[in-house]
This record gives C-alpha cells, sequence and structure tokens, in this order.
C-alpha cells in the first residue's frame, strides 16, 4: 500500500494503478462523538481497502457536504458543487497519473452528490474506472450484528460501536434524547436541520452501540466492499464478452 508518506521514488518502483480516496465530514455527531467521526471511518474504511488491494491510499477530503448539521457547533461545509468539483479535479489528476481505477469511499449520507458525480465520469474519463463505496455497503448484513437496522440514521448504534473499536477514547458520555427515536423520515433534512429534528444531534440508538459490533461490522465493510469491486469486473468481462 502507498500513502502520502512514501517518495517518488518509491511510487516509481511500483506499478500501483489503483487509488482510494477516503470523503468523511466535520459536522457534530451529538455530544457523545467527535465532529469529525464521519472522517476517521471513511479513512479506516478506505484503509482496509487499500490494504487489500494494495493500492494508493490517497488522504481524506475531510471537510465535504454537512449543510443540514450547519446549527451544530464544531461543523464545517463545503457546497455539495464544490464536493463534486473536488472528486472530479482528483479522478483527472490520477488519470493523467496513469490510474486505472478510483475508489471513493464516503461515509457522509450528506455526500449524495458523489453518486451522479461518479456516474458522469465513468462516461467522461476514458481510461479510468471510477467506483462508489459507501458506509452502507454492509447495510443488507447489519440484521447480524445490530438491534436496530431501522432509524439509526447519525451518531447512533452503528456509529457509536464503530468509535468504540476504532477509537474508544474519543467516546463520550450519550446524553438522553427522547425526539432521537421519533421516526420522521430521512428526506426531511431536505427541510430542516438535523439539531431542529433532535435534541442533541444523534437520531438513533446509541447505547446500543459495543466495540465488538464495531469491530465486526468494519470487517463485514471491507469484505462487502472487496465482494462490490469483483462483481463490478465481471460485469465488466461479461460485457466485453458478448462483444465479440
Ligand atoms: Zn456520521
Amino acid at each position: 500500500m502507498l500513502t502520502i508518506h512514501h517518495t517518488k521514488r518509491d511510487f516509481e518502483e511500483t506499478d500501483c494503478t489503483v487509488a482510494v480516496l477516503p470523503v468523511g465530514a466535520v459536522e457534530q455527531h451529538g455530544s457523545h462523538l467527535p465532529v469529525g467521526t464521519d472522517t476517521l471511518f471513511a479513512e479506516a474504511f478506505a484503509k482496509g481497502m487499500a490494504e487489500a488491494l494494495d493500492a494508493y491510499l490517497l488522504p481524506a477530503i475531510a471537510i465535504a457536504s454537512s449543510i443540514e448539521h450547519r446549527k451544530g457547533k464544531g461543523t464545517v461545509y463545503i457546497q455539495s458543487d464544490t464536493l463534486a468539483l473536488i472528486v472530479r479535479d482528483i479522478a483527472a489528476s490520477l488519470q493523467y497519473a496513469g490510474y486505472r481505477k478510483l475508489i471513493v469511499v464516503n461515509f457522509h449520507g450528506g455526500n449524495w452528490i458523489l453518486k451522479p458525480t461518479v456516474r458522469n465520469l465513468n462516461r467522461e474519463l476514458t481510461d479510468m474506472d471510477v467506483i462508489l463505496l459507501q458506509y452502507d455497503a454492509a447495510a443488507h448484513r447489519h440484521g447480524e450484528i445490530f438491534k436496530h437496522t431501522q432509524g439509526d440514521l447519525h451518531a447512533g448504534e452503528f456509529e457509536t460501536s464503530l468509535m468504540l473499536h476504532l477509537y474508544p477514547e474519543l467516546v463520550k458520555t450519550i446524553k438522553q434524547s427522547e425526539r432521537a427515536r421519533e421516526a420522521v423520515p430521512q428526506a426531511f433534512m431536505d427541510y430542516f436541520d438535523v439539531t431542529e429534528l433532535t435534541e442533541d444531534g444523534y437520531w438513533g440508538f446509541p447505547e446500543e452501540g459495543t466495540a465488538d459490533k464495531g469491530k465486526r461490522v468494519m470487517e463485514l465493510l471491507v469484505q462487502c466492499g472487496l465482494d462490490y469491486l469483483d462483481k463490478v469486473e465481471r460485469t465488466r468481462e461479461e460485457i466485453e464478452q458478448r462483444k465479440k
């Protein structure tokens, strides 16, 4: 695996053509989790992928699209359009440098602009594939690990578990919040700020979090991520085969 700790010579001596770009957020995560939560998780997931693929692990885009959290102290955000432009520029730069695959590892739902960005990039870039992996890469198997697979949207059981696994010292006391479980649709973030919909800015069941659940889900994320990449490759080969 290559990182920004390596030199030009290190890069020259490998034939690495895969890059992994973590995308996180700097936004309030209630009273119990740090504002950099999504960035720390994106980095961990991306590192697991880069290690498995012997790829170039890029530094994270830490500040991203968190406008729906702007009323929570500690939040810093850029506009979604700006994020799309940054990812486009990074992809073009990597393609120029000879990379043939970029894996964008996103850990924040508010970075939804990445979806159309990746879809378009794959039509625009002639020599590079861009794959999007997200926090929900293992969601279809969350039932094996978590008590709550619904309504656990932000700083809840899933994220508190991951933090207890990765950085237990960063998990603070959970503040009681009745509205944290209220079933307003996630789409209501289009109209309201998260700190208006909940008392403490979290949305879900953080008290159910454990380090063991966090460890298991991080392993599952990498496993599901690798399976997904395989599936994309196999589909590409099948399509090529049919053309012949
Ligand atoms: Zn988060």
